[in-house]
C-alpha cells in the first residue's frame, strides 16, 4: 500500500468520496493518484472570494472589486461584520489525532457567546438544508471542533451545544443555514466516524468496490481508467488537504 493508512488524516472529503466511490478513494488516498483539475472561471471566483474573506476578517480593511467579487464581498460585509468583544479566526485547520485521525480546515470560526463555523459555499446553487443539515462536511467539522478544538476558546472546554455551524452564500446573502448542535448528534456523529474509519482501515484492498451510481462517474477524474473517456468538468469539484496539506489547498465550495 503506497500510503499507509494508519497515517492518514480523514478529512469530510475523504469520507464522502469513499461513500461515494470505494474505488476512488483507493485511488486517490492510497494509491495516490491525485492531480489537481484545471482552473474555471467559478473555482478563480471562489478562489478570490475565500482569499478576500481571509483577509478582511484578519484585517478589518474592506476591500473593492468590480462585480461579480466586489458584490459578493459587500455582502459579506453587511452579513458577518466584525464586532467587538468577538474573536474572528479564519482559515483554521484543526487535526485530531486520538484513535482516529481526522482533518477539516474552517472558512472562518468566530468565538462570541458561542463557537460560529462559518462555510462559504461560492457556487450557483442555493443551500440546501435538506443535504447540509446531515453531510459528512457538518457532521465532521462540529465533531470535530468539540472533539479537539478546545484549545481555541481560552482553554474553555467546547460542548456542543456551544457550536453552531453557519453555511452562507454570497449570492444569496439574505438565506443563510444555521445547524445547532446537541449532546445526542455529537455522540452519533463520533460513532458513526469511527465506524467509518474503522471500516475503511480493515477493508481489503481488492474489496474496494466501484460506486453504483454512475452519476459519480460522470464527474470524476477517473473516469478514463474506468470508463475510457473523460468526464464532465464539475465547478462543484474540490480539492482535499488529506493528503499534502503544505501542497494542497482545500477550496471547499
Ligand atoms: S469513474 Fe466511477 S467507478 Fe471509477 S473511480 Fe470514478 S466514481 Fe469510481
Amino acid at each position: 500500500m503506497a500510503n499507509s493508512i494508519d497515517k492518514l488524516y480523514f478529512s469530510q472529503l475523504a469520507l464522502s468520496t469513499y461513500m461515494t466511490c470505494q474505488l476512488k478513494f483507493r485511488r486517490r488516498y492510497l494509491e495516490e493518484l491525485y492531480w489537481p483539475r484545471p482552473a474555471t472561471p467559478a473555482l478563480e471566483l471562489g478562489n478570490d472570494f475565500h482569499a478576500a474573506a481571509e483577509r478582511y476578517f484578519l484585517t478589518g480593511e474592506k476591500e473593492e472589486y468590480p462585480p461579480p467579487l466586489g458584490k459578493m464581498l459587500e455582502n459579506l460585509y453587511t452579513f458577518r461584520p466584525l464586532e467587538p468583544g468577538a474573536v474572528f479566526l479564519p482559515e483554521q485547520q484543526l487535526r485530531l489525532s486520538s484513535d482516529i485521525k481526522l482533518v477539516a480546515k474552517y472558512d472562518l470560526i468566530v468565538l462570541a457567546d458561542r463557537v460560529y463555523i462559518y462555510d462559504w459555499k461560492t457556487d450557483r446553487k442555493k443551500i440546501r438544508k435538506t443535504y447540509f443539515q446531515s453531510s459528512m462536511q457538518t457532521r465532521v467539522y462540529r465533531y470535530l471542533l468539540v472533539a479537539g478544538g478546545s484549545g481555541y476558546w481560552g482553554g474553555r472546554i467546547i460542548k456542543p451545544r456551544d457550536v453552531v455551524m453557519c453555511y452562507w452564500n454570497p449570492n444569496y446573502p439574505y438565506e443563510p443555514l444555521y445547524l445547532e448542535y446537541t449532546d445526542r448528534r455529537f455522540k452519533q456523529d463520533a460513532a458513526a466516524i469511527n465506524s467509518l474509519i474503522s471500516e475503511i482501515r480493515n477493508r481489503p484492498w481488492e474489496e474496494f468496490l466501484t460506486a453504483g451510481d454512475n452519476r459519480a462517474c460522470l464527474v470524476c477524474e477517473y473516469s478514463p481508467l474506468c470508463h475510457g473517456k473523460p468526464g464532465i468538468e464539475d465547478d462543484d469539484f474540490e480539492t482535499d488537504l488529506s493528503l499534502s496539506w503544505d501542497e494542497i489547498e482545500e477550496i471547499p465550495y
